[in-house]
């Protein structure tokens, strides 16, 4: 984590620093990174968010050429197609996930809801994998768990069959329901549970562009590098005390 690859992740970590403190990393990792409203005429409305560690941090699970496929390719494409798609519309001034709620119902807007919500479902992805994540979380957290599953084991059973039992591309979640009960859920292509009523969590790209590289076809394997050495339970948590 101590290698900063890139000038952004260099910037912040110089401005935390300057800063101080705790409470403005929590607060900035709380950020909604994803709620940013148009800007000025002809600047894009949406951003592309940094994965919040280096691109070969999740190594040897996730490969540097991965994540800088995955994010500087796919991800990037998401958020430039719809930043083009977006001028053309009336949506203007609306947040991304705004636009994805209200896109979600328009049959004549599928094109712009597919890469709003990919551009959002990924930013949500790279901010739920941590280097040295995984495994059981703790505390409260664990005791949601259990209680939504019967165990971290019947939990960890739940995403990998959710990642495999997903035809073709799609998304894993883990969602808090309306009621409060912790939920495994999957959504095929641009799907996101921001379209429904449960808050999500944290999610699992299962897209082949996601493990491809790394894994080939063996996409279990993948998913269970995710549960085991990857999940990020510091923003599962968050997002719990965000809701
Ligand atoms: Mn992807």
């Amino acid at each position: 984590m101590e290698r900063a690859v890139n000038r952004r992740e260099t910037t912040r970590r110089g401005f935390l620093k300057t800063a101080g403190g705790g409470i403005l990393a929590l607060a900035l990792a709380t950020l909604p990174f994803a709620k940013t409203a148009f800007g000025a005429e002809g600047k894009p409305a949406f951003d592309l968010p940094e994965p919040p560690y280096p691109f070969d941090a999740l190594e040897p699970h996730l490969s540097r050429r991965t994540l800088e496929f995955h994010h500087g390719k796919h991800h990037r494409a998401y958020v430039d197609k719809a930043n083009q798609i977006v001028k053309d519309t009336g949506l203007a001034g609306l947040s991304l996930e705004e636009l994805i709620r209200k896109t979600a119902s328009l049959p004549d807007k599928t094109a712009l809801f597919n890469n709003a919500a990919q551009a959002w479902n990924h930013a949500f992805y790279w901010r739920g994998m941590k280097p040295g994540g995984g495994g059981p979380p703790k505390g409260a957290l664990l005791d949601l768990v259990n209680t939504a599953f019967g165990g971290y084991g019947a939990f960890r059973e739940a995403m990998l069959k959710a990642a495999a039992g997903q035809f073709g591309s799609g998304w894993v979640w883990l969602v808090r329901e309306k009621g409060g009960k912790l939920a495994v859920t999957a959504t095929g292509n641009a799907g996101t549970p921001l379209t429904g009523g449960a808050t999500p969590l944290l999610t699992m790209d299962v897209w082949e562009h996601a493990y491809y590289l790394d894994y080939q076809n063996r996409r279990g394997d993948y998913a269970a590098a995710f549960m085991d050495s990857l999940v990020n339970w510091g923003f599962v948590e968050n997002n719990l005390k965000a809701e």
